[in-house]
């Protein structure tokens, strides 16, 4: 669990040190101190972007607490019980796609065309073993999809008519168009496509893509895994891919440095790679997973006007949910730890 240690030093650490939260320093042999990282535990986020307290209402904030409390019970329980980080970035992503409150799955975001385009992909820290889809139409949890591309083929990514084709082979749920209406998602493509006929600004003005989700988790047998899921933007353009399915932009996961599930302007987050700048940075430069989601997220994405978060947890069971917007649904459960969700900036990261 923790690098650097002997074995002896190890389990005396676990004896004296119940709990693992993931913020306590232990020593080391050389007599510094060291990040002590939870057993097991996963991070969840469920969309980043202008989100201020006049706009919700308490009753909504009530729901959107429940909805990632869900999430983080259903993964947080595969964990306990001995599964795989895989299974529990399932299982938390799953609930957020059948939540209509978040822009993926049930409650996808309107493409100009008023359609709904889904993106998701999967990582496995083992063995960088990935899959992803990008823009299905058809399927009602795009995340089990991308599962089974990683599982089932020999590609890392398969796209439009060609991903429904590929998933007609298997036994998953699907959906006429209808089940991803709602009506909030398709007042807010209205509203887009006025702005845009006054101006091409709209497209950095108007908040048009908050609600993507994502979960990374540790088990207990030390191995990463990622999760991601969107609906992309309102009023995205035909065929448009965003950062999500894309490997190491906004998805990534390897058990030399950690998991990370981003959300915001997908665009930049391709250019900027930033789910796998995030881990290069700890396995090239040795900085904390932290650090390294600072300089990325609070750094270089600024610096090239990109507006978002990353939520991550590391090799050693510490973790991360950064952000440079004014809010990002997000929450966390770590062993030893209770389960935490917050909405706002301000609101921290419960550590
Ligand atoms: N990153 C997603 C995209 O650009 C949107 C989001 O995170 O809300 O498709």
């Amino acid at each position: 669990m923790v690098r650097g240690f002997s074995v002896v030093a190890g389990l005396l650490a676990i004896l004296l040190l119940p709990g693992c939260q993931p913020d306590e320093t232990t020593a080391t042999p050389d007599g510094g101190t060291e990040p002590e990282g939870a057993e097991y535990g996963l991070v969840i986020h469920g969309g980043a972007g202008t989100i201020l307290r006049e706009n919700l209402t308490e009753e909504r904030e009530a729901q959107y607490h429940a909805a990632l409390q869900a999430a983080l019970e259903a993964g947080y329980q595969v964990l306990e019980e001995g599964g795989s980080a895989m299974d529990a970035v399932i299982a938390a992503v799953v609930v957020m796609e059948d939540a209509p409150l978040f822009n993926a799955g049930r409650g996808a975001v309107f493409t100009s065309e008023g359609t709904n385009e889904l993106d998701a992909a999967v990582m496995d820290g083992r063995d960088l073993d990935a899959g992803a889809v990008a823009g299905v139409t058809r399927i009602k949890n795009p995340i089990r999809l991308a599962r089974l591309v990683m599982e089932e083929s020999p590609h890392v990514l398969f796209a439009g008519p060609g991903a429904e084709t590929f998933a007609s082979q298997f036994d998953l749920e699907e959906v006429e168009p209808e089940y991803f209406f709602t009506e909030e998602r398709w007042e807010a493509l209205q509203r887009a496509q006025e702005a845009e006929e006054v101006s091409m600004d709209w497209y950095e003005e108007e908040d048009r893509m908050i609600g993507t989700v994502g979960a990374v988790a540790r088990d207990r047998d030390g191995n990463l895994a990622a999760a991601t899921s969107t609906g992309g933007m309102t009023n995205k353009r035909y065929g448009r891919v965003g950062d999500v399915p894309i490997i190491g932009a906004g998805t990534y996961a390897s058990n030399a440095s950690c998991a990370i599930s981003t959300t915001g302007h997908g665009e930049y987050f391709i250019r900027n790679v930033v789910a796998r700048e995030i881990c290069a940075r700890m396995e090239h430069r040795g900085e904390t997973l932290q650090e390294a989601a600072d300089a990325v997220i609070l750094g270089q994405l600024v610096d090239h006007g990109g507006t978002g978060g990353a939520v991550g947890i590391d090799r050693d069971g510490m973790i991360t949910l950064t952000l440079n917007t004014p809010g990002m649904y997000r929450g966390h459960w770590v062993a030893g730890a209770e389960p935490f969700t917050a909405i706002y900036e301000d609101e921290g990261d419960g550590r």
